[in-house]
């Protein structure tokens, strides 16, 4: 049972959020327009659904597809592929398609994600394949007070000079203490590298695709890269990633997904052409339920008294919502709580856990209809100071408001609510 105060609490949310309901509801409008544009410029048919196998010569819809993806994000070209696991493999076919022995890849926003740490072998050439062990250098420029360091990538540029390849820029801030870079901020990296060197500026674009009307190749990146478990697939799409961006860049990275000669004009899509069209016609809405559950729950545990990032007035270019407890209690009962709401496996209670690769004790809830999904109800955080959950997803905004507010009650407790 929802207590009173949370009921009271959550008719606060939503008068106090109209407005910025009202400016997420404009830019899912805008996209699904853009959408829908280019769905028809692409003749996308029912024919197109039917999909091929073996070398998958001449899918009509996955070159459709690859089309639509492109036109959407603002790119010369694209692949899309149900075949790729994780956003991690379409960063590291997009990164090996592009860097060459003695290259250097520049990253501006301090470390990338954790797992594309091993692609690049930061800690250096261990044999095992990455980067590193290729001959490629690694190096990056952090956030000073929260701010892209201009002049330290201008000092980079100049050390490195034309060794520079790759220019690397994270846009959500991921599991990172650090902002989310807008659109804008994006352009911005992107007129300033380009000014300096012939380098290809790459954007993991994970968690932020139809965060804003525009995309990081409309104002000027050479790839971007994403995973389809994710906001593009829409909450349809069972596995994928995708690559967008100029023409050569991904013609170079189509390379690396097949081999080098054949790139996009092979991979049979097994009848996942539906999916990931429907997915890709609902995303818009689909993140922009997501943004409405983060900002409804920053609202929430804002006035329980948790410091919440970004505040519930925040404009946000990725979907992932912090809520720091304070103490392990509180983590552990928001992400049981969170998974006592959802629709798929409501009657397991998670469990601090010790996970593989990493230091400290995790918790996770993922009641979702899609292993990983993380455009789905999501949550979790690791088990030390200051106890800080990251939550992100919800294919609708009721069923994240209904987890949200379990969540509260569970840790409130029924009398103390
Ligand atoms: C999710 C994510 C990735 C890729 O992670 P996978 O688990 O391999 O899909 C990369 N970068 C960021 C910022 C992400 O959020």
């Amino acid at each position: 049972m929802i207590s009173e105060k949370l009921k009271q609490i959550s008719i606060e949310a939503e008068r106090d959020l109209a407005e910025q309901f009202a400016e997420l509801e404009k830019i899912c409008f805008e996209n699904t327009e853009r959408i829908l544009h280019y769905f028809k410029e692409n003749r996308v048919s029912d024919t197109m659904f039917a999909g091929t196998t073996g070398y998958g010569y001449d899918d009509i819809g996955r070159d459709a597809l690859d089309k639509v993806y492109a036109d959407v994000f603002g790119a010369e070209s694209a692949f899309v592929r149900h075949t790729i696991p994780n956003g991690t493999t379409a960063l590291s076919i997009g990164l090996f398609g592009l860097l060459r022995p003695n290259d250097v890849m520049l990253s501006v926003t301090n470390a990338p994600y954790d797992t594309l740490c091993e692609v690049i072998g930061i800690n250096g050439a261990n044999g095992d394949g990455s980067l590193a062990d290729f001959g490629v250098q690694y190096d990056q420029v952090d956030f000073i007070e929260d701010k892209i360091d201009y002049e330290g990538i201008e000092k980079k540029l100049n050390e490195y000079g034309e060794r520079v390849k790759v220019v690397f820029i994270q846009r959500s801030k991921g599991y990172l203490n650090r902002p989310t870079l807008t659109i804008d901020e994006i352009g911005k990296i992107c007129d300033f590298v380009h000014a300096r060197s012939k380098a290809y500026v790459v954007v993991d674009n994970c968690y932020g695709e139809f965060c804003e009307s525009r995309e990081p190749c409309h104002v000027g990146a050479d790839m971007i890269i994403g995973s389809l478990i994710k906001n593009p697939g829409g909450g349809i799409a069972e596995s994928g990633g995708y690559i967008a961006g100029t023409k050569r860049a991904v013609e170079l990275a189509s390379y690396r997904l097949t081999s080098v000669g054949t790139g996009c004009e092979v991979g049979a899509s097994l009848g996942q052409n539906r999916n990931l069209f429907k997915g890709f016609f609902l995303a818009p809405h689909v993140v922009m339920q997501a943004k409405k559950t983060a900002h409804f729950a920053s609202y929430v545990y804002e006035k329980l008294g948790f410091e919440v990032f970004p505040k519930y007035n925040e404009f946000r270019s990725d979907i992932i919502q912090t809520i720091k407890f304070g103490y392990p209690e509180g983590l552990i009962k928001f992400c049981q709580g969170i998974q006592s709401a959802s629709p798929v496996d409501s009657y397991v209670t998670p469990m601090p856990w010790a996970m593989p690769g990493y230091q400290d004790e995790v918790i996770m809830a993922a009641g979702a209809f899609t292993q990983g999904s993380s455009i789905e109800l999501s949550a979790d955080g690791p088990i030390r100071p200051p106890y800080t959950a990251f939550f992100q997803g919800s294919l609708t905004y009721e069923s994240g408001k209904i987890a949200i507010l379990t969540s509260a009650q569970l840790l409130l407790g029924e009398n103390n609510a």
